[in-house]
């Protein structure tokens, strides 16, 4: 392996997220406008070019690979990816290959995603409620979604469930949900919600709820325990005594993860966002086309990106929740 990636503050980047692809098959109203203009495919990374940029960082010392978006599982084409990636686990180098899926395309895919090395996976879903599921998706059905769900556990792969925490929307179904995902072992997460989409213009559909509400909501009915496990992520965890179950909040934006922070983004054209809370960007894509049999120029404009990598977060990011506008949307950088 080459000189691992360590930025500035003498943190190693070990995580890399990767959006494979701007699209999905829902519109989630935190998430995206009903019309969506999509980015024109050339713009896109290949499938062929996402395997040279991810292979490249592993090279460099990632040791965890998760796929987003968009919808990961709508690109065409993203088992081979998948298939793939799978040397660099028998390899031993890449210790963790996971995605972020709504789960709508898990029926179709859970075994092959088995097959291909992924052992856990991330899906997200905020309501249990048919008619709010398709509410707050526009297009998604959750019977579809149940069953994606059913199919990943089948397969053996590990489930957490991501929930977007939404005041009058799901603050009621906080025992439901909590309650079923113990009863399917499953693990489960609350993210805090940042003002994107159409979320503002559409309040009857939730709002802003803070992850400190909601965990004050879980001390009404439960005994909770603060744990000190950190993920290098915006993450933080409970532990529900009563249950055992751990409970995980993100705040997207929180300022209190950066001295432990591990991970980059890369969204589907290539671009390398540093840090979430940062505009600072750094194209990856013009070395990949430039130069397609030589990978010293991508790894060069690697290093360089890393060696912007910020201490920190600096925006005042309660100015701009106030202001409703968000610089980028999560379908863009892969939330
Ligand atoms: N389509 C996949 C999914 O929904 O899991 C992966 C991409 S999606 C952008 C990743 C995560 O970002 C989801 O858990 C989604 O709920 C979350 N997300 C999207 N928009 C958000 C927002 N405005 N605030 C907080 N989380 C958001
Ligand atoms: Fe699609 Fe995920 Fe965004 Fe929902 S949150 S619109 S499923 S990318």
């Amino acid at each position: 392996m080459n000189a691992p990636l360590i930025d500035p503050f003498a943190r190693a980047i070990t995580y890399l997220r990767v959006s494979v692809t701007d699209r999905c098959d829902f519109r989630c109203v935190y998430c995206m406008s009903e019309n969506m203009t999509f980015l024109p495919k050339k713009e896109l990374l290949t499938l062929e070019e996402l395997d040279r940029l991810c292979s490249t960082f592993v090279g460099l010392g990632v040791q965890k690979l998760r796929i987003t978006g968009g919808e990961p599982l709508v690109r065409r084409g993203i088992m081979t990816f998948f298939d793939n990636m799978k040397r660099h686990l028998d390899s031993g180098a890449l210790k963790e290959l996971t995605l972020t899926t709504n789960g709508s395309q898990l029926e179709r895919f859970a075994d092959d995603l088995y097959a291909a090395g992924v052992r856990r996976v991330n899906i997200s879903l905020d309501t249990l409620d048919e008619a709010k599921f398709a509410e707050i998706t526009r297009w998604g059905r959750l019977p579809q979604v149940l069953r994606g769900i059913d199919a990943a556990q089948r397969a053996g792969l590990r489930v957490k469930i991501n929930a977007v925490a939404l005041k009058g929307f799901n603050e009621e179904e906080l025992p439901a949900i909590t309650r079923w995902c113990a009863e399917r072992d499953m693990d489960l997460t609350w993210i805090e919600v940042m003002p994107m989409g159409d979320l503002g213009n559409e309040d009857r559909l939730g709002q802003y709820w803070s992850l400190r509400d909601v965990r004050a909501r879980y001390a009404e009915e439960y005994t909770v325990t603060d744990l000190a496990e950190r993920s290098g992520g915006p993450a933080r965890y409970v532990r529900l005594e009563e249950t055992g179950q751990k409970i995980g909040f993100i705040t997207p934006l929180s300022h209190n993860f950066c001295e432990s922070c591990n991970r980059v983004r890369i969204t589907c054209t290539g671009e390398i966002f540093m840090c979430l809370g940062q505009e600072d960007v750094a194209d990856l894509r013009a070395p990949l086309r430039s130069h397609p049999d030589d990978d010293a120029p991508l790894e060069a404009a690697i290093r360089a990106a890393i060696d912007r990598k910020p201490k920190g977060h600096d925006f005042d990011y309660s100015r701009q929740r106030l202001d409703g506008q968000m610089p980028r949307h999560m379908s863009h950088t892969g939330g």
